[in-house]
């Protein structure tokens, strides 16, 4: 029997449409039904029109981040750096209607169960700050009524979990091994970056959270980052979005 409880966390997709169909298959082939997005759906990448339109065809519930807001004009582009501002800006001409429609519609926070929480970047901020360290993961543990929140903006696929009167506990997921969440403790969970992994793993990667096993599995698959990365070129959008996909950082 197919277990229905498995979702597909996503985030951090950055309009890089090869890594994203890459994703899409092994959800597929997983046979997941659910798939929660965390946001910076566009931003950085070549192809965002098209990663959007893949997205609308998946059983979706998504939340905006920062790049999704900075080109529909939600954001202050100063925000962003130089190459992030030269994507949205390149991104924000050639975005069509039902596009723009579709960032519109995503909210900063999402309850796609009672016992989770979805935001891109932070409970305290849910479009900007940067949960880089254990400091800030555990005042924005302070803030969660939920079990779990799934957070991204970072790229880095890690965990910060907390029991009350216990020290702030953290690990940097392993890969394709499933890992259990275990004991009454309060969970954030970041399932890292499809189309711009930042932890010198270049591989696109998400999770698959069972709810009933209450277990995560972060995946990291390969991708034709070739096509992305020549795309980028062709388009003249800074060599430097294309270069570190190779590496990724
Ligand atoms: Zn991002």
């Amino acid at each position: 029997m197919v277990n229905n409880k498995r979702v597909a966390v996503i985030s951090d997709i950055h309009a890089n449409l090869a890594a994203l169909k890459v994703i899409i298959a092994d959800i597929k082939a997983h046979q997941i039904k659910r798939v929660w997005c965390l946001g910076d759906i566009v931003g950085y990448g070549p192809q965002p029109n098209e990663c959007i339109e893949e997205l609308r065809k998946l059983p979706l519930i998504s939340v905006a981040g920062n790049h999704d807001l900075g080109i529909i004009n939600r954001l202050d582009l100063t925000c962003f750096n130089q190459p992030g501002q030269i994507a949205i800006e390149w991104q924000r001409q050639r975005l069509s209607v039902n596009s723009v429609n579709f960032l519109k519609s995503l909210a900063p926070k999402e309850h796609p169960v009672p016992e989770v929480i979805m935001v891109h970047a932070s409970l305290r901020d849910p479009a900007w700050e940067y949960i880089y360290s254990a400091k800030l993961a555990a005042d924005n543990i302070e803030r969660l009524a939920a079990k779990i929140c799934f957070f991204g903006h970072t790229h880095l696929p890690i965990i910060y979990w907390k029991e009350n009167g216990s020290e702030l506990k953290t690990i940097i997921l392993p890969v394709n091994e499933e890992y259990a969440l275990t004991g009454n403790s309060r969970w954030l969970i970041n399932p890292g970056s499809v189309g711009q992994p930042r932890d010198n793993n270049p591989k696109a990667g998400y999770i698959i959270f069972d709810l009933k096993k209450m277990t995560l599995e972060n995946r990291r698959l390969d991708y034709p980052i070739p096509e992305t990365r020549e795309l980028i070129r062709e388009f003249g959008l800074p060599s430097y979005l294309g270069e570190r996909l190779v590496v990724g950082k």
